[in-house]
């Protein structure tokens, strides 16, 4: 189980966070949408530290860390239980679909290079890669780049994979596959937070929804509560505007 206790994040005078608190169980598909600058992404990186909370504590089963005094060593362990698949991929333009996917299991996991080939493989084969592992990254449609973005973290094993916005830098026609993949892998019962504005597929896919709006979780509950019966007006109100 996941745990967000009280998170608050400011950039300067900025109020981004003011107090989130959220669970996720394994296994669970969190959605969280909200309109523009309502603190989606920032709270997403919070929960690997890639922002640190200026308050608040994130535990994942056992262990905790908490934004006022993480030690390094705290932030590295937390590091190795989460995996993000970023907006615009994040991948190594010189290296290739199988060594971008490799890279983290050899380096941050220390696993010989044999077995990091044979996972890798086998999750580029999910992502339905198999005929692509020796291209380089400018030779995939972005929706390519992105399904290795989500093979990349599915390899790492990780206790929960954040999504960023995983299709809103893709032309419309590549949204689809990338969409697919997610929902595949949701199936096999990973634990995942998305960030997106793809209302039906959040509908879908996920178990539980989170609407945010100015830092603060306005809404949250199972789908069909959520988008067939908000309680609140500022919920009602989004919705509206985006479907
Ligand atoms: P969108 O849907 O447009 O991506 P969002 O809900 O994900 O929006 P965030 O990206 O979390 O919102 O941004 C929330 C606020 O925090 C915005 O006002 C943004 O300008 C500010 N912000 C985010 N990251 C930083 C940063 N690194 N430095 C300063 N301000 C930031």
């Amino acid at each position: 189980m996941i745990q967000l206790t009280n998170i608050h994040k400011a950039f300067g005078k900025n109020k981004v966070l003011n107090g989130i608190h959220l669970t996720v169980e394994k296994g669970d598909v969190v959605a969280i949408l909200g309109p523009s600058g309502s603190g989606k992404t920032t709270l997403l990186r919070c929960v690997n530290f890639l922002e640190r909370p200026n308050e608040g504590e994130i535990s994942i089963g056992d262990f905790k860390i908490s934004g006022k005094h993480p030690s390094k060593q705290d932030i590295l362990q937390l590091r190795k239980k989460t995996a993000m698949v970023f907006q615009h991929y994040n991948l190594f333009k010189h290296k290739t679909v199988l060594e971008n996917v490799m890279e983290g299991l050899v380096i941050a996991q220390k696993q010989p290079k044999e077995e990091a080939r044979r996972t890798s493989l086998e999750v580029l084969n999910k992502v339905g890669l198999s005929d692509k592992i020796d291209a380089y990254p400018s030779q995939l449609s972005g929706g390519q780049q992105q399904r290795v973005g989500i093979a990349r973290a599915l390899a790492l094993n990780p206790e929960v994979i954040l999504f960023d916005e995983p299709t809103s830098a893709l032309d419309p026609e590549l949204v689809g596959e990338v969409l697919s993949v997610i929902r595949k892998i949701a199936d096999d019962g990973v634990t995942m937070i998305i960030v997106t504005h793809e209302v039906s597929f959040a509908r879908e896919v996920s178990s539980h929804v989170v609407f945010m709006d100015g830092g603060v979780i306005v809404e949250q509950g199972e789908p069909e509560d959520v988008f067939v019966r908000p309680r609140e007006e500022r919920t009602r109100q989004f919705l509206k505007r985006v479907t």
